[in-house]
């Protein structure tokens, strides 16, 4: 398993003195992250290496995952689009259900914690039991809640103010709760399989098992199947780029447990798509962190057409592999992709299309936003500074 020294190469010796030093004066806290899925997702690929670390780091740390059946899901996927704005309709089953599930789980909380950490929603009606236990409570918003459903905002942020705190990824994300307010990016592990260097023959290899020829440039999504993710416009965009330079599409992810829609929408990009020869649907399991890093690194461009996007980690993973990203300029893209200079930003499936073509026909243009792009990330969104950043804010926190 990789420690934190070994980040010393790529993150520099200072941070890692800071972070240690840092860790000196949390020692033996006990810390408690609590989700709604072990895969698939940001919120999971983050603490997949984020507990190890504070654990490493002197930390009592342990994960949960809640535990709810189709039905909660299905709700809670709801409150998930009426976050991003989308038109939503909540019945009084529903809610029902939201709250039966989340007291089904109020033994998950660890009574001895020192911090409970609950991610986006779905864990968030265990906040119930916040006046009754010692800890310190936190609410991590993954999502963008700018333009939350205001029925589903009135029910769920009661729970949410109960926290001592809430955090969210960026700034412009704030709520007014009448509590703390942190703002933390997430961050990619740069030596995680989905991250590392690769070799060449690694590269042959995973392209010849996935059948994607390699004498056309390649534009590449990889995100869940999911509409906030506009796989159908991705399609569209691809369509009309061909027009002007060959090359191929690759469209690649998988479900996660937590999100019932993922199925329809892969159908949905199929009918698009229509059996096109040069488009590649790849349906990945969740042990494709190579696949996906592979991926990434061979495509000509990478593109994020979201319509919403939390922060958009696979933006910030493209980047690392200095690759040039044109990426709908929404949510946590924005503090990661500086138009023309880390990536170009694009609103529309035009022009998206019109920034796909500008890269394809500019190697330099494309070198340039590479390099920028991983520079962006390096000082801004690599774990150790994450890391850092968590420690800062339990010590914060603590007095
Ligand atoms: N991911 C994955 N397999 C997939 C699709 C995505 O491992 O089939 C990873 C992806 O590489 C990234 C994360 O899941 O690390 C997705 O995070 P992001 O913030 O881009 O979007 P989210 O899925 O959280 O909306």
């Amino acid at each position: 398993m990789t420690g934190i020294r070994d980040y010393q190469a790529v993150a520099g010796e200072q941070l890692i003195e800071e972070i240690y030093e840092l860790a000196r004066q949390l020692k033996g806290c006990r810390v408690q992250h609590i989700n709604s899925t072990f895969t698939g997702g940001g919120v999971a690929e983050i603490l997949k290496r984020l507990v190890p670390m504070m654990q490493e780091a002197g930390l009592e740390v342990r994960w949960d995952v809640i535990r709810g059946d189709e039905e909660f899901f299905r709700v809670t996927k709801t409150f998930h689009n009426a976050f991003h704005g989308v038109p939503v309709q909540t019945t009084p089953a529903m809610l029902d259900t939201y709250r039966r599930i989340s007291r089904e789980n109020y033994d998950l909380v660890d009574p001895r914690a020192d911090f409970v950490i609950l991610h986006d929603q779905q864990p968030l009606g265990l906040a119930e039991i916040r006046p009754g236990h010692p800890g310190r409570w936190l609410w991590y918003c993954h999502i963008d809640p700018v333009d939350v459903d205001r029925e589903v905002w009135d029910f769920l942020s009661p729970w949410a103010r109960r926290c001592d705190a809430a955090i969210y990824h960026i700034q412009a994300y704030a709520r007014n709760l009448g509590h703390r307010q942190y703002f933390m990016p997430p961050a990619i592990d740069p030596l995680a399989d989905k991250n590392r260097e690769v070799s060449s023959s690694e590269i042959a290899a995973v392209m010849e098992r996935l059948g994607i020829p390699a004498d056309l440039p390649l534009v590449v999504q990889i995100s869940r199947f999911d509409r906030l993710k506009d796989p159908v416009g991705v399609v569209q965009a691809f369509r009309l780029v061909r027009k002007e330079v060959p090359c191929r599409l690759v469209l690649a992810g998988g479900g996660a447990t937590d999100d019932p829609e993922g199925i329809q929408v892969l159908q949905e990009v199929r009918q698009e798509a229509a059996h096109d020869p040069d488009i590649f649907i790849l349906e990945l399991p969740p042990t494709s962190d190579l696949e996906i890093n592979i991926l990434q690194r061979v495509a000509a461009v990478v593109v994020q057409k979201s319509v919403r996007e939390g922060f958009g980690l696979t933006v910030t993973e493209a980047m690392w592999k200095s690759r040039p990203v044109v990426a709908s300029p929404v949510g946590g893209i924005t503090v990661q992709i500086i138009h023309g200079q880390t990536g170009l930003a694009a609103a529309t499936t035009g022009e998206m299309a019109r920034a796909v073509v500008r890269i394809l026909r500019d190697p330099s243009l494309a070198e340039k936003l590479g390099q920028n792009a991983r520079e962006h990330v390096k000082k801004n969104f690599i774990l150790p500074i994450y890391l850092k950043r968590w420690l800062e804010l339990l010590t914060a926190e603590q007095s």
